[in-house]
Parts: C-alpha cells; sequence; structure tokens
C-alpha cells in the first residue's frame, strides 16, 4: 500500500521552514502530522544569489520564524543567537537589523532542525488529483530529482511555499537564454561568469536594483556601470511606525475583511512601502557614490533616470538596448556587456503546478486562513504561503507575518485532519484502483 502523507510542502523556504516549526511547536495538542516538504535546493539557503557582503535585513529580527507567534519557542532569532555565542556582542550592535548573511544562518540553523522532514535537490513539476469514486481525496505530487528521475508521493494535503519567480520584462523575453542577460535572483552566480564586463546595466528602481549598483561599483576593476530607471528618482522605504502598522498581523484580519475595492485600493496606497523603493541609507551611499565621481571626475556611474528601454537587440558584440530619454525626448542606443534586471517577481507560479487540478479551483480564491476554495468534491486541503497578497495585504510576501500565518494555517492543518480522521481502507482501496 503506497505511503500517504498528511501533508506535502513544496518547497523549504522561510514560509515552509515557519510551518514546520509550527506543527512541530502544535505537536501536544494532537496527533503529530506525517509532513513531507520537497526543496529544489540541494540544500537550504535564502536567496544565495543575492547574498551580498554589505546586505542587511529590512525588517527587525523578532519578525523571525516565532517570534511573533511565540516568544518562547526555540527557534528565535535571539535563541539562535544564544546558541552561536553571540547573544551579547549581537545587543552591543543595537540593531534590529541583521546582516543577510547572518539571517541566511539563522534560517540554515532552523532547517537543518527538520533536514529528516524535508526531501532536498528536488523540483516539484505537477500536482495531480487522485480520483476515488468521483470523488478527490488524495493529490500526488510529482516532483524530478537532479538526476531527472521523476518521484511520485502521495498527500492528503498541500502547502504551496515557493515565493517568486523573476520577472522579465517583456522586451528582454526573447534572450531569456542569453547569458549575457540575467534576473537579479541570480545575480552572484552570473555576475562570477563575466567578471571581464566592461559595461554594465542594471535595470530597475527598487532594493535590489540599488543594491547590485552599490556592489558593481565598488568591485576591484569595476566596470562602467548604468543604473536604468524610468522614474525619475530612487525613492526611499516607508518604514516609519504608523505606516509600518500595516505590516502588523492583526492588519491582515482588517485586509481581508474589506471589499475586493478597498484592498486594492490598500495596496495602491501603501505600494511604496515594498516595491520601487530602496532603504534611505542605501539611496545615500548611491548618491555619494555620484557626488565622489563628481570630485574626481569622469562617466564611469551614471544614472539614467526617467528612460524607457525600447527595444533589446543582442548580438557578437553585445546586448544593446536603445533608450529613450524621457527628458530630452531622444533616443540613442547603448552597447553593454552585461544586463542585470532588477524587475522583481511574479507570484503566480502556484498556477502553473496546480494546473491539472484548476476545474476543482476555480478562480484560486483563499479564505482567512489562506486554504483555496474548491468544489464539494475536492477534499485535500491546500493552502498558498507568499502569494496572497491580493487578500491578505501587503505583509504576505514579506517576513512580516510569516511565523503568525503559519501559526494559522498550522491550526487548520490540525482541525482538518481530525476532522476528516483517516479512513486507511478506502484510501488504500482508491490507490489501487
Ligand atoms: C534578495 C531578497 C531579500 C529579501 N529581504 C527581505 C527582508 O529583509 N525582509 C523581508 O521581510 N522580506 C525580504 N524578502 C522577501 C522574501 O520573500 C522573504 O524574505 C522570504 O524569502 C519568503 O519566504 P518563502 O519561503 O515564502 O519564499 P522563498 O524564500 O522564495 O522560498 C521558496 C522556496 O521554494 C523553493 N521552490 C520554488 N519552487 C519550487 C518547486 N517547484 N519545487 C520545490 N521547491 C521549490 C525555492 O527553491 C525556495 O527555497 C527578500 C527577498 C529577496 C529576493
Amino acid at each position: 500500500m503506497p505511503h500517504v502523507h498528511d501533508l506535502v510542502g513544496i518547497g523549504f523556504g522561510p514560509s515552509n521552514i515557519a510551518l514546520a516549526i509550527a506543527l512541530e511547536e502544535k505537536r501536544h495538542a494532537s496527533r503529530p502530522l506525517d509532513a513531507l516538504f520537497i526543496e529544489k535546493q540541494l540544500s537550504f539557503a535564502w536567496h544565495p544569489h543575492m547574498l551580498l557582503d554589505h546586505a542587511h535585513m529590512q525588517i527587525s529580527f523578532l519578525k523571525d520564524l516565532a517570534t511573533l507567534r511565540n516568544p518562547t519557542s526555540r527557534f528565535t532569532f535571539v535563541n539562535y543567537l544564544h546558541q552561536k555565542g553571540r547573544l551579547t556582542a549581537f545587543a552591543n550592535l543595537k540593531s534590529f537589523f541583521p546582516s543577510r548573511h547572518e539571517f541566511n544562518d539563522y534560517l540554515s540553523w532552523a532547517a537543518e532542525q527538520f533536514e529528516d522532514a524535508c526531501a532536498y535537490g528536488e523540483e516539484v513539476v505537477e500536482v495531480l488529483p487522485h480520483d476515488a469514486g468521483g470523488e478527490v481525496t488524495l493529490l500526488r505530487v510529482r516532483s524530478r530529482n537532479h538526476a531527472g528521475k521523476l518521484i511520485e508521493r502521495l498527500t492528503r494535503n498541500l502547502v504551496v511555499g515557493i515565493g517568486g519567480t523573476a520577472n522579465i520584462p517583456d522586451g528582454f523575453r526573447t534572450l531569456r537564454n542569453d547569458p549575457r542577460v540575467f534576473h537579479s535572483s541570480s545575480y552572484l552566480q552570473n555576475m562570477a561568469k563575466h567578471a571581464e564586463a566592461r559595461r554594465v546595466a542594471v535595470v530597475g528602481a527598487g532594493q535590489s536594483a540599488a543594491e547590485i549598483f552599490m556592489d558593481l561599483q565598488g568591485r576591484p576593476g569595476a566596470p562602467q556601470v548604468d543604473l536604468i530607471t524610468r522614474a525619475r528618482s530612487i525613492r526611499p522605504a516607508d518604514d516609519s511606525p504608523f505606516v509600518n502598522e500595516i505590516f502588523n498581523a492583526e492588519f491582515t484580519d482588517y485586509t481581508f475583511s474589506r471589499s475586493e475595492a478597498e484592498r486594492a485600493a490598500l495596496l495602491d496606497e501603501f505600494w511604496h512601502t515594498n516595491y520601487a523603493v530602496a532603504d534611505l541609507e542605501l539611496i545615500q551611499q548611491i548618491y555619494k557614490a555620484f557626488y565622489q565621481q563628481r570630485v574626481t571626475g569622469g562617466n564611469r556611474l551614471r544614472f539614467l533616470r526617467q528612460h524607457d528601454i525600447r527595444n533589446v537587440v543582442a548580438d557578437a558584440q553585445g546586448v544593446h538596448l536603445t533608450l529613450w530619454d524621457q527628458n530630452v525626448q531622444r533616443e540613442h542606443t547603448v552597447r553593454y556587456d552585461a544586463v542585470v534586471l532588477a524587475t522583481g517577481y511574479a507570484r503566480d507560479q502556484h498556477k502553473a503546478l496546480l494546473a491539472p487540478l484548476a476545474g476543482y479551483l476555480g478562480d484560486y480564491t483563499v479564505d482567512r486562513q489562506y486554504r483555496l476554495q474548491a468544489t464539494p468534491d475536492f477534499h485535500p486541503a491546500i493552502y498558498l504561503q507568499g502569494a496572497c497578497e491580493d487578500s491578505h495585504g501587503l505583509s504576505d510576501t514579506l517576513l512580516s507575518v510569516t511565523s503568525v500565518r503559519t501559526g494559522e494555517i498550522g491550526s487548520a492543518l490540525l482541525a482538518t485532519a481530525a476532522g476528516a480522521a483517516p479512513h486507511p481502507r478506502r484510501e488504500a482501496e482508491a490507490i489501487q484502483t
């Protein structure tokens, strides 16, 4: 009889690690769930190609994997520091914002404690219904490992926590296979292959674009760097306290209870807390770099603001971007050895993975507990993490509410498991058909 998991989680990033922690800490309340997470990377790493030396967190360490849900958890950032012997030294830093390297180490430390609950090196490629007498009782989760082997597992419930996928602007789509054009999500890996590049374009006006610009301009033998933005300036992320309240866990209830139009208006009003903005400190560093260039002379760094990319052509000499300067209403073409697209992330990949279930899931609406609504003949519970910004608010793609959200999903899962007590015979029969 094939094994049936209570839960399969797709992805083992912060969202699903936090869920593993929440489930572990709810064990006393009910029978433990048989949960397995599937992660395509060979081992845990948090946005590994953006682990830049000077980058730090954009969020307080108190919004770690556990604290806001359970400050007494052994998985808090504070306990991690204690275990590593750095608690007092960290306190001396007087900062709420650890370096990205340190937070990656914290997340790896947490992930390591669930080594047995995660299958690394497997990419989930699709999820299919398992039909039993006209009702869908189980899901078939198909993944491919690094050797190309297809693996199928059965589960009663599913949590999709796959993060975002690189957003590639239309004009660059035809160059997907050109190694000279790459997204910020693979920046360090691909830049290492272009160490000889003399002229690099960075496209975008957000935190990643700003970080990459600073990284490139400071490299030994630094190339010429053009920062290309449609906007007139790089705007600072507003993280002042009253505005920051939109990232409070309670605000999720408020957002979810509003009408669709009100939610859209909220997203619009607070869009610049997270998108197309950068840390003020980083903006000041960039300004300083340009000022320094004015002192010493030269034109190695350029801020091509109010520039639209009108055309992209690649040939043996390089990647040629035709730029429209909105300010002077003029077009010109520049040749680059490498183009970095810091153009954000799309959050709809779950629809591709769940496509074989589309007939049961309608328009992919979720309830307050992040569970996808389904037709009455579809019984598995499917939860989404990080893909519910429209319904749950701007905090959804960030770490802000991760610990609280996973507490809610964990409780919903345990309630589902308790209510739908397993029917081993019915399921075993179903599997054999
Ligand atoms: C460079 C960068 C810095 C950031 N810094 C901050 C910050 O300081 N503060 C903040 O609040 N937010 C930050 N964010 C936002 C970020 O979304 C969250 O920090 C966090 O990573 C979300 O966790 P997640 O688990 O939902 O998604 P992810 O961290 O993206 O993890 C998803 C995981 O799923 C895996 N996966 C994807 N598809 C599959 C598949 N088909 N099969 C198997 N595995 C799969 C991926 O390999 C990955 O490990 C940052 C984002 C970026 C890109």
